[in-house]
């Protein structure tokens, strides 16, 4: 197909076109075995408070496409290839059913695990079979739903206020914890976060970035510590890369770090090795 550029002159069909659109549509077909074989896995990154030693941790789950010869697939990839087949309740089904088994390997290794966090998309919340699921897949492998937190991404609360209300109310029941994924980033208002039963925010990385120097980010950030903690709310920040940006955010109220400070996400094995208490990362964040 030919383009007109509307200036007069024409883009003629540019071969890489083609060789794109079918790499596109080979690794859409590989996506749907990748499913049921086991190469989409959870990876987990550690969300961490200053006295972590003694707390415990978090970890946030991930989804990885461990391709055979691609290597690693971002969910930048992963998520629109299941958004175009329609298999978003699919991939979100697969990432929580092996984060249970996940959790039961942490235990199982002494791990002190606190929490899980999942992200889960709007076609799974707004899906009448998300509830049964969860409960049907905790259920199957016996893990706690305290254990287990729901991340929503801001930009969800803006959805149909009923719906929204109603279904995560049913989380809540089961006993999963919801937190506020990218706040500050999504427009929802805060009538919204005052009236549902949110346990957690998480202030987006392109605040972080800022610290500790940036007056807008650090004004921000400011008023979020301030809106969580007045509110009764936790908070962790995402993204944090810097030891500069841990001891402002610690000094400033911020509980919980998340960031390739503490750790880049990483496979169920190297979270066992990472967190291990004999591990040395338990003395290597504090002489930094
Ligand atoms: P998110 O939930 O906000 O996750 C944080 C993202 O920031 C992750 O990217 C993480 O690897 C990255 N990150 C964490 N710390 C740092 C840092 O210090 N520096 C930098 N540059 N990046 C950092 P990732 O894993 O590529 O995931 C991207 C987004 O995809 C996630 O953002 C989440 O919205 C979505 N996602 C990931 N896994 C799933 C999933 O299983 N289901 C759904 N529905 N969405 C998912
Ligand atoms: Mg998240
Ligand atoms: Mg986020
Ligand atoms: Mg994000």
């Amino acid at each position: 197909k030919a383009k007109n550029a509307g200036n007069g002159s024409i883009y003629y069909f540019n071969p890489v076109w083609l060789e794109e659109y079918q790499k596109e549509a080979s690794l859409e077909h590989e996506f749907v075995n990748a499913l049921n074989s086991g190469d989409i896995v959870p990876f987990y990154q550690p969300i961490i408070k200053q006295d972590y030693q003694t707390s415990g941790f978090a970890l946030e789950a991930l989804v990885r496409w461990v391709h055979p010869s691609k290597g690693i697939i971002s969910p930048y990839i992963i998520l629109p290839i299941a958004k175009r087949l329609g298999l978003m309740g699919e991939l979100g089904n697969v990432i929580f059913e092996q984060t249970c088994v996940d959790i039961n390997k942490f235990l199982d290794a002494g791990l002190d695990l606190q929490r899980i966090s999942v992200n889960i998309s709007s076609e799974q919340l707004f899906s009448a079979h998300l509830v049964s699921e969860i409960d049907r897949c905790l259920k199957a492998h016996q893990v706690s739903t305290s254990l287990v937190e729901f991340e929503i991404v801001e930009e969800l609360m803006a959805g149909d206020f009923q719906v929204l209300s109603t279904q995560l109310e049913k989380l809540i029941d089961l006993g999963i914890q919801l937190s506020i994924d990218d706040f500050g980033t999504g427009y929802s208002s805060l009538s919204r976060l005052k009236n549902l039963n949110v346990s957690k925010l998480k202030i987006d990385k392109s605040f972080v970035d800022g610290l500790p120097n940036g007056e807008e980010d650090i004004c921000i950030v400011k008023s979020i510590i301030g809106l969580a903690k007045g509110m009764g709310l936790d908070l962790v920040a995402e993204g944090v890369e810097t030891q500069e940006q841990a001891n402002w955010l610690f000094e400033n109220g911020c509980d919980y770090l998340q960031g390739y400070l503490i750790s880049k996400p990483v496979h169920s094995i190297d979270i066992i090795k990472l967190m291990s208490k004999q591990n040395s990362f338990f003395n290597r964040v504090n002489k930094h």
